[in-house]
């Protein structure tokens, strides 16, 4: 387990900004951003000025690294958002918003997106009644996300409520603590995703 947080702290570090990937770790000065700002490994203190290229790379594994996304899957996500109509780097995000570890995440129910993720793998959520444990399942307007009944004592969750009451919810979702679910009022806007992600530089490193 202390390797596999390691690992998470690395990757924001390689990033050089918070990623969030450790729950309530980030928020305290136990961050490794906050302690060692720069990169892992021997060179890492040396800034090395990046191409084009390295910075729309860079861009991307950020973006991959927020969401946990693994590169096949990415590169299916942003077929989607090419396939669809508008903007293709806001329908990247749109899509990444949508997955259904990053709900229960938003909702409030998973501390971390990863976190969020491996609930759902281990069965702890339904969508409109069904149990779901695929962390990659987008949802829909109107689909109501929930925990599901035999769950719902679970002490990871009972945590994470309490932890995350004062939480902002974002616009399009709704949650209610009262039978530990969430609604998907409407898909997540450009406007709702609050990470600092130039989405243009992803489309333009997929476009070459
Ligand atoms: Fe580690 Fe979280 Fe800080 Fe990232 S934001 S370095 S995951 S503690």
């Amino acid at each position: 387990m202390s390797r596999y947080k390691e690992e998470q702290c690395r990757i924001c570090r390689r990033e050089g900004q918070k990623l969030f990937l450790k729950g309530s770790r980030c928020y305290t000065d136990k961050c490794a951003i906050s302690r060692r700002n720069y990169a892992p490994g021997e060179h890492g203190q040396k800034k090395a000025k990046l191409s084009e290229y390295g910075i729309q790379l860079r861009e991307k594994q950020k973006t991959k690294a927020f969401y946990g996304v693994r590169e096949n899957q990415f590169r299916k996500y942003f077929e989607m958002a090419s396939a669809k109509k508008g903007i293709t780097g806001e329908n990247l995000l749109v899509l990444l918003e949508s997955r259904l570890d990053n709900v229960v995440y938003r909702l409030g129910y998973g501390s971390s997106r990863p976190q969020a993720r491996l609930l759902v793998n281990h069965g702890l959520f339904e969508v409109n009644g069904r149990k779901v444990s695929i962390p990659s399942y987008l949802v829909k307007p109107g689909d109501v996300v929930k925990v599901r009944e035999n769950k719902k004592d679970k002490k990871v969750l009972k945590e994470n409520i309490e932890v995350n009451a004062s939480r902002p919810m974002p616009a399009w979702l709704e949650r209610n603590p009262e039978d530990l679910s969430g609604k998907v009022v409407r898909l997540a806007s450009r406007a709702d995703v609050d990470i600092p992600v130039e989405e243009h530089l992803i489309v333009e490193l997929y476009s070459k």
